[in-house]
This record gives structure tokens, C-alpha cells and sequence, in this order.
């Protein structure tokens, strides 16, 4: 027999839990019920539709047995056992997510406590065990093998005995050392009490023998006399946790159950638990993490809840409960009226199904809406997390979804560079306002130095500071809130000016029509145009957009796969202060210099980009551009 090596980072987890502290190390019991239990669903599962397993559902059971004199605890279920394989890939790697999640957490931030708030699986078995032995037979194989460790060295794999189906794990139990007691996990009532703790909500049968002590009849005036009495007592209520009243359970209970169903160690920001009869019947119980998981914006990341029938996981997770905009929810669903036996493929059709993900939907909004109301800081801190979600969702499917969500979303604002609904920038607009303003940048402080910002916000608008990708695509799908359209203030059609300034400007450019077309031509096909504009008040250019298409909206969808040749272009414009005085200066110029006048235009339209953060196509020549005018006599 050989032993084999774990693998790097199961032998890292595994010094871990060897020397993990003391207060942490009863959860090892919990995690190998856990583990029991859904060995016994999946056996259970399939003996829904295979005839061949044999077993009737109320034989399932986890039996825990204590040896104080060989000082092993043993944990017995009759679940779908381990072939040879699968107690070397199962047992001997760590590639879980959520040990993988905890691992890299833990590499930030070295020490914290971790451990005690979150499942690590079959490895907590070596914070109480100095050997653990594994025999398991797989359902439908003929062999049994047994898997064994003493620790961070390695693991041995060899044949054995075993005539039933199912998984034996025999602990070896650590002797106590000056300050830690090994021997109360060799106690009945103990090891009761933790089942009680941790494990009273599994929905099989946890067992175990049981000795007490009876008095035997003696005769008057002797010593009492006592004699040991065993049964077999089942240590767990099997009522699971959803199914429990609300009055019931206190939040501990709640958070404890979702770390270590859902592989989170931080608690939930928020739960919904509620139980709906009528048209749909079933129990919900659902939270909102408080941190995307490490994979929840890449494409590996699989949305879904939970999916029960009657009590019994039907599927993991089941991605037709959760539209794509509230993908982070977590949680599970247990419904009367699923068959057990329903497959894949019928579930996505089935009419109680999409019953049950619409009043999920409305239910998960209601309770987001709820918490910006009562906790705002809460909010705030779960959209820093998934608001990018919801934005996506207002843009996806053609906007079809947008009214669910928009009020949902948040922007931060000029106003005091806080996150504001759509909702509040409504209510909070100035008289005659009639449109919602915003900007894009890649930072509240590039967006604050655009040179068109200070015209709006002297005007005493507000303005949303968009300074995602996704959030100008948004607002476009949403075109208007509460009947008032949205405008990007870079777009050339943002006109603050009262009707007589308007006419004033309108006779400016046509006088200066002339002097535009050469500059134009001396910056060529970048730029559809040059004219002059009231709206910079001490700068004096910018660029603007026409039709719609503002310089990030280009960005973005430029740089998305599979544009090839096709890009997209932002028409541009550019406009000049009016009353700044380099107008005066280009008029003068037009008439006594016009090679001048095209390098001033090129240097211009070289600054309006600068500031407009888009940044320069031909630095070298801009650079020239300044030091020729500045040796010029
Ligand atoms: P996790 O439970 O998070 O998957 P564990 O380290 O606890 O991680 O277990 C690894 C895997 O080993 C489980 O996913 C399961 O496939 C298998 N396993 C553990 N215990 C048992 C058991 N009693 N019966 C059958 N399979 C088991």
C-alpha cells in the first residue's frame, strides 16, 4: 500500500485545522452529518425512480456511536457511499468553491477567525482526530474500499469489508493535552448537545445509543442500586429550519444556517422568510449576501436556488426561480405542489414553477425596497455589491424588465457626491427643470472637471455621475423617469440658455460660419463640426456629442468582442467659449493668418479631448503644436 500526498492546498487546510483553536473544533460533528445527509438525499433521490436501491425512505439514517475505551467516534449513514475514485478526488483535494473562497480569503487577512463561522468539510475531522479511517461502499458497486490518514502526511486507499451500502467514518479521538479536553467529544450527552446545536434541522434521522442509569429495587435500609439502561435515541427534531416559525428561530440561528449551507462567511445582509398558500404553496428562505462571491462576475458563476419538494432537494440549483437581475440571491424554495420525481426538463415548463419564480420576484423587490427605506446604509453597502447586477438588467432583454428595477438603482450626484435613487434626484428638481442630468467619467472627480459640469450645477441642477460602462446603456434603455427625459450634458442638445440668448448665439455662429468650416478642415474628419456655445463658463472647450452616442457609450461598445472593423462613433463637436477671450483671438486671426488659425484649431480640439478624458490620438504632434507657439516670436 502507498500513500499518496494531498494536494497543496488541502495539505495547507489541513495544518490549519490540526492546529486550529480549540473553541472552533466541535463544528467537525456538524460537518460530517452535513455531509451524511446529502450522501442520504442522493441515495434517497435515486431510489425515487430506481427500484433497485431497496432501501424504504424512512430507513435512511446517520448513526453516531461513541467507543470510550478505543476512544472513536464513529459516524454511519446509509447515503450513496464513495467508489475508489471518489475517496481519492473527495477526500484527498480541496477544490470546493467555498474552501477555495475561505483559502483566499484567508491569504488577505492573515488570522481572522474564520474557521468558526464557516463549513470546511471533512478536513474539520483532524481538528478532533489524530486518525480518521473512511469505509464506504458505492451504491451499485460490489467493493468497498477504505481511505485513511493520520494527518498532513498523506492517505492510504486499500480494499475492505463492508456488506452494505453507505460510508463508515471512524474518527480516532486526539488525547487531551494540558489545556484542551479531547475527551468530551467522547461524551454522549455532549456529542447530543452538538447535534441538538448544529444538526437539528437535518430532515434524516441522527441516532445513537444511549446508556442511562436506572434504579433497581433494593430492600429497605440497603444502598440504593443502579443498573445502565441503553436505547437507541434520534437527537435531532428533523423539522427543517424553513419550515420552523418565524417566532421560532433568533437571527443566529438564521445566519448559521446560511454560512454553512451557502458557503458564506459573512452573515446575510439581509433574510426573507415567508410561507405563501393559494395559488402557490411553498416556504421561502432567501438572503441577500452581503459580498458577491469570488466567481459571481465571471461566466463560471451558476445563479439558482435551492429547489424542495415536501422537504426533500429535488435540485441545487434551480435557475428558473431567479430572473438574472437578482442572480445574488441565495437561498431555497420548498414547494407541495412539485412531484418528487420531476425532471429538468418538465420543471423548466411547469406553470407552478414560473408561479412560484414570479411571486419569488415580487417578493425579493418589495424586500429591496424595504431596506433602502428603513436601512439605507445597509443598501448602500449591498448595491456597492450587486447594483452593477441591476443595471445590467435594466439593459438586458431590451429593457424589458427596466420598471421592476429602476427604482432599484442608484447614481451618485453632484449634490453631495452621495448615491441618489431615481426617485429622490425626481423630487428634488428645480423649478422649471424639465430634464434629468448626467455625466460619465471614470471617477466622480474626472466627471466634477469636465468644463460643461459647472454650467448645469450653476444653474442649480442636479447631476447623476455615471461612472460605470454599464450606466449610460441603462439610462438610454429607461429614455425617460417619471415623464422627464435624461441628458447627458456633454450632448450638444443640452441648451441651458434662456430665448433671447439663444438667438444672440444662433447669430454669432452664422456670422462666424466661415471661420468654423476652416478649422474644421484644418482637424479633418475627427470632428463634425466647430461652433461657439454659451454653456463654458470660465473654460474655453469642449467636445460634445450629436445623436446620441456620447464618447464613453463609444468606448465601451468599441471595446466589446467582435466588433472588428464595425466601430461605433461618437459624432463629436466642437465647442468654443463665446466669451472666452480666445474667441476674440481666432476671429483676429481668421482674417491676418489663417496657417496660425489651423494649428490654433488643432490645439484646441488637442484640449477639448484632453479634458474630456478621452485623451489624445497624436500626442507628438499636439506637443509640437504648444512648443512651435511657444518659440514664436
Ligand atoms: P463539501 O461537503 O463542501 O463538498 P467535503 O470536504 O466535506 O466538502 O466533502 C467532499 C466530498 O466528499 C463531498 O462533496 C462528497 O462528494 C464526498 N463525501 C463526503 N462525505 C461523504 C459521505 N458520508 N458519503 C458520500 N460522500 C461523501
Amino acid at each position: 500500500m502507498r500513500t499518496k500526498q494531498f494536494k497543496s492546498e488541502s495539505k495547507k487546510l489541513m495544518d490549519m485545522m490540526i492546529n486550529s483553536i480549540y473553541t472552533h473544533k466541535e463544528i467537525f460533528l456538524r460537518e460530517l452529518i452535513s455531509n451524511a445527509s446529502d450522501a442520504l438525499d442522493k441515495l434517497y433521490f435515486m431510489s425515487l425512480t430506481d427500484t433497485n436501491v431497496g432501501i424504504a425512505p424512512d430507513e435512511f439514517e446517520i448513526r453516531l456511536d461513541i467507543d470510550k475505551e478505543n476512544r472513536t467516534l464513529t459516524v454511519t449513514d446509509n447515503g450513496c457511499g464513495m467508489t475508489e475514485e471518489e475517496l481519492d478526488k473527495n477526500l484527498g483535494t480541496i477544490a470546493k468553491s467555498g474552501s477555495y473562497n475561505f483559502k483566499q480569503e484567508n491569504e488577505k487577512t492573515e488570522n481572522v477567525d474564520i474557521i468558526g463561522q464557516f463549513g470546511v468539510g471533512f478536513y474539520s475531522a483532524f481538528m478532533v482526530s489524530d486518525n480518521v479511517k473512511v469505509e464506504s461502499r458505492a451504491y451499485g458497486s460490489d467493493e468497498a474500499f477504505c481511505w485513511q490518514s493520520s494527518g498532513a502526511e498523506g492517505y492510504s486507499i486499500s480494499p475492505c469489508d463492508k456488506e452494505t451500502v453507505g460510508t463508515v467514518i471512524t474518527l480516532h479521538i486526539k488525547d487531551n493535552t494540558e489545556d484542551e479536553n479531547y475527551d468530551e467529544f467522547l461524551d454522549q450527552y455532549r456529542i447530543s448537545a452538538l447535534v441538538k446545536k448544529y444538526s437539528d434541522y437535518i430532515r434524516h434521522p441522527i441516532k445513537m445509543e444511549f446508556t442511562t442509569k436506572e434504579r433497581v429495587d433494593t430492600e429497605e435500609g440497603k444502598e440504593p442500586e443502579y443498573k445502565d439502561v441503553t436505547e437507541i435515541r434520534t437527537l435531532n427534531s428533523m423539522v427543517p429550519l424553513w419550515k420552523k416559525a418565524k417566532n421560532e428561530l433568533t437571527e443566529e440561528d438564521y445566519n448559521n444556517f446560511y454560512k454553512e449551507k451557502f458557503f458564506d462567511y459573512n452573515d446575510p445582509t439581509r433574510v426573507i422568510h415567508y410561507k405563501t398558500e393559494g395559488q402557490a404553496t411553498y416556504n421561502a428562505l432567501l438572503y441577500i449576501p452581503k459580498q458577491p462571491p469570488f466567481d459571481y462576475y465571471t461566466k463560471e458563476f451558476e445563479k439558482g436556488l435551492q429547489l424542495y419538494s415536501k422537504g426533500v432537494l429535488i435540485m441545487d440549483k434551480c435557475a428558473d426561480l431567479l430572473p438574472d437581475y437578482f442572480s445574488f440571491v441565495k437561498g431555497l424554495v420548498d414547494s407541495e405542489d412539485l412531484s418528487l420525481n420531476i425532471s429538468r426538463e418538465t420543471l423548466q415548463h411547469d406553470g407552478q414553477l414560473k408561479l412560484i419564480a414570479k411571486t419569488l420576484e415580487k417578493k425579493i423587490k418589495g424586500e429591496l425596497e424595504k431596506m433602502l427605506k428603513e436601512n439605507r446604509e445597509a443598501y448602500e453597502e449591498f448595491f456597492k455589491s450587486f447594483g452593477i447586477q441591476l443595471k445590467f438588467g435594466i439593459y438586458n432583454d431590451y429593457g424589458m424588465h427596466k420598471d421592476v428595477i429602476k427604482d432599484l438603482i442608484m447614481f451618485h450626484s453632484s449634490k453631495d457626491k452621495k448615491y441618489v435613487t431615481l426617485k429622490e434626484y425626481a423630487e428634488n428638481m428645480a423649478e422649471g427643470q424639465g430634464t434629468i442630468y448626467y455625466a460619465c467619467g471614470e471617477t466622480d472627480e474626472k466627471i466634477e472637471m469636465l468644463p460643461q459640469t459647472d454650467a448645469v450645477k450653476e444653474k442649480g441642477y442636479e447631476i447623476l455621475y455615471l461612472t460605470e460602462n454599464v450606466d449610460e446603456f441603462a439610462l438610454k434603455v429607461l429614455m425617460e423617469y417619471d415623464g422627464k427625459k435624461f441628458m447627458n450634458i456633454c450632448d450638444d442638445g443640452l441648451n441651458l440658455d434662456s430665448e433671447d440668448e439663444k438667438k444672440a448665439l444662433e447669430t454669432e455662429n452664422e456670422a462666424a460660419k466661415d471661420m468654423f468650416a476652416a478649422m474644421k478642415e484644418a482637424i479633418g474628419d475627427k470632428i463634425h463640426a466647430v461652433r461657439f456655445t454659451n454653456k463654458l463658463k470660465k473654460h474655453p472647450v469642449c467636445l460634445t456629442s450629436e445623436g446620441g452616442i456620447s464618447l464613453e457609450m463609444e468606448k465601451t461598445l468599441n471595446s466589446m468582442p467582435g466588433t472588428g472593423d464595425n466601430k461605433v462613433k461618437a459624432q463629436l463637436v466642437l465647442e468654443i467659449n463665446s466669451a472666452h477671450p480666445i474667441a476674440e483671438k481666432l476671429k483676429a486671426l481668421y482674417n491676418d493668418d489663417k496657417d496660425t488659425l489651423a494649428d490654433y484649431a488643432k490645439l484646441l480640439y488637442g484640449e477639448a479631448c484632453l479634458i474630456s478624458g478621452a485623451g489624445i490620438d497624436d500626442p507628438v504632434e499636439h506637443s509640437n503644436l504648444v512648443c512651435s507657439l511657444m518659440t514664436k516670436d
